[in-house]
């Protein structure tokens, strides 16, 4: 089998780490020349923190990333307040991973391709899908370069102008607010203390205001602010003329701006995911206010929803991504959304994250189904301890593309090549509260870490 992957965004990647892993023969194209160097997705998710360790690159995205930083809040050149978005929380048994971390999306991207690039697989820049057709049993795409390649499946992954979505002719129906527009930009600012974000904006007016949220791996702040004018001007100048503005003459001298682009809001969800042989993920499919952090992350579950299913390649399964993902990317435009309109009402708790930005609450159950866990839930994590007395997670024996049986207390030799039993092989007293089971219970875990 074979998969051509139009897009080397995190939702491409993602995609074709978990497909070469499973041994599936995968080419990943992009239109651009080059790779993309800004910030702009900048949170991870902990749910994405999970699907990144399963696919062996969390040790350097937790390296490499930087907690939620606190922000100091200044209103008229006094300092006000200082706040988290969301608090840091203690992992629990069931949750390994309950914070988000900040690492800029150019690093997410790096580590990805680098991790991809161990199953021999690179990146084809200045490489992009111009056309193509589809037939019962495969899909023949126009390359850029001239080429013409023959695939199993493509999978458009190639952000929110998608050519591979115009050409299926899905409709792509919601919003571009032209009258909110944020200039941002990558850039040190000296006589800001790196270690902590800042908030700069009047009293009289104290929701509208400039963002500099520290970027990790170097002195770099990520710019934000409100553009009150038509003029897109991106030049450092303009970003230090806001600085100035908003924060006060003197208080920080900007220098080396690497990344900067006007951004608008834009809230819009296709109105299928799939034409037969062709599929479309993450912001080709849906696109988010970058309020909330959805974005990328929500790309991130895309891929990994639709990896296993392409290995699986039986209609019933392909045919969930659609419904899973897009009854899931509509939640959570609506959530992005809310917070896009709290920040435009100048709601304070517009700063706050829920636990509904996490990604850890996303299940594709039957909601008629009121059992406390059910099909569709995400599988949680349990300490284990083997017969050795050496502990593991549930997540370890988990991890990798295939699917797993759980038993609790089993009676019976196991016959699935994946089985993991607790109360026999395995003591995990957390294991049976999380899963509500009880002896006898047998659970299977699909290979994206959900209940089937
Ligand atoms: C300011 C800002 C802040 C954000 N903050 C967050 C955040 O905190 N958290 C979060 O989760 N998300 C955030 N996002 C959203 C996030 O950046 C996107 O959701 C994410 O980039 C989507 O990834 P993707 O791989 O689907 O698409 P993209 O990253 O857009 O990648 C698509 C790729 O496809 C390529 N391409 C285009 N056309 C073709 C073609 N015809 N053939 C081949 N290749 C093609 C492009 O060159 C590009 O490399 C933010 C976005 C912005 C703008």
């Amino acid at each position: 089998m074979n998969v051509l992957i139009a897009g080397a965004g995190p939702t491409g990647l993602t995609l074709a780490i978990d497909l070469a892993r499973r041994g599936i023969a995968v080419r990943v194209i992009d239109k651009a020349t080059e790779f993309f160097n800004g910030s702009r997705g900048d949170g991870l998710q902990p749910r994405t923190l999970e699907v990144f360790e399963d696919l062996g690159v969390l040790e350097k995205v937790l390296q490499q990333s930087i907690a939620i930083p606190l922000m100091k809040i200044y209103l008229d050149s006094t300092m006000v307040d200082q706040r988290r978005m969301a608090e840091p929380v203690e992992p629990t048994p069931d949750i390994p991973y309950p914070n988000a971390r900040m690492l800029g999306q150019s690093r997410t991207e790096k580590i990805l391709r680098d991790k991809l690039s161990e199953y021999g697989v690179a990146v084809e820049l200045d490489t992009a899908v111009v056309g193509f057709a589809q037939d019962d049993d495969s899909v023949t795409a126009e390359l850029s370069t001239g080429e013409t390649v023959a695939a199993d499946y493509l999978v458009g992954a190639d952000g929110g102008r998608s050519f591979v979505r115009k050409h299926l002719g899905i409709a792509f129906e919601g919003t571009t607010d032209e009258s909110i527009r944020t200039l941002l930009g990558d850039v040190t600012a000296d006589g800001l203390d790196h270690e902590v974000g800042y908030w700069f904006a009047t009293k009289e007016n104290p929701m509208a205001g400039i963002a500099m949220t520290p970027l990790s791996g170097g002195d770099q702040f990520q710019f934000g602010a409100p553009l009150d004018t038509d003029d897109a001007d991106t030049s450092i100048e303009a970003l230090q003329e806001l600085v100035d503005r908003y924060a006060g003459p003197g208080t920080a001298k900007l220098r080396d701006l690497t990344w900067s682009t006007v951004w608008r809001p834009n809230v819009r969800l296709a109105e299928r995911f799939r034409v037969g042989r062709v599929f479309i993920a993450g912001d080709a499919a849906h696109v988010h206010p970058p309020t909330g952090g959805q974005g990328l992350n929500t790309g991130v579950q895309d891929a990994y929803n639709l990896g296993w299913k392409l290995a699986d390649g039986r209609e019933e399964v392909l045919a969930t991504y659609e419904t899973e993902r897009r009854t899931n990317a509509k939640r959570v435009l609506g959530i992005s959304e809310d917070l896009l309109q709290k920040h435009v009402d100048g709601d304070e708790s517009a700063m706050e994250r829920g636990e509904n930005t996490r990604q850890l609450d996303v299940s594709y159950r039957d909601l008629s189904d009121t059992r406390p866990i059910a099909s569709g839930d995400r599988a949680p994590d349990a300490p284990l301890v083997d017969a050795a007395g050496n502990n593991l997670r549930l997540f370890d024996l988990l991890h990798g593309p295939h699917e797993t049986l759980l038993r609790f207390s089993p009676t019976t030799p196991a016959t699935h090549p994946h089985t993991v039993d607790i109360g026999t092989t395995y003591s995990s007293p957390e294991a049976f509260a999380h899963y509500h089971a009880t002896a006898g219970d047998e659970i299977l875990i699909r290979p994206d870490g959900y209940l089937a």
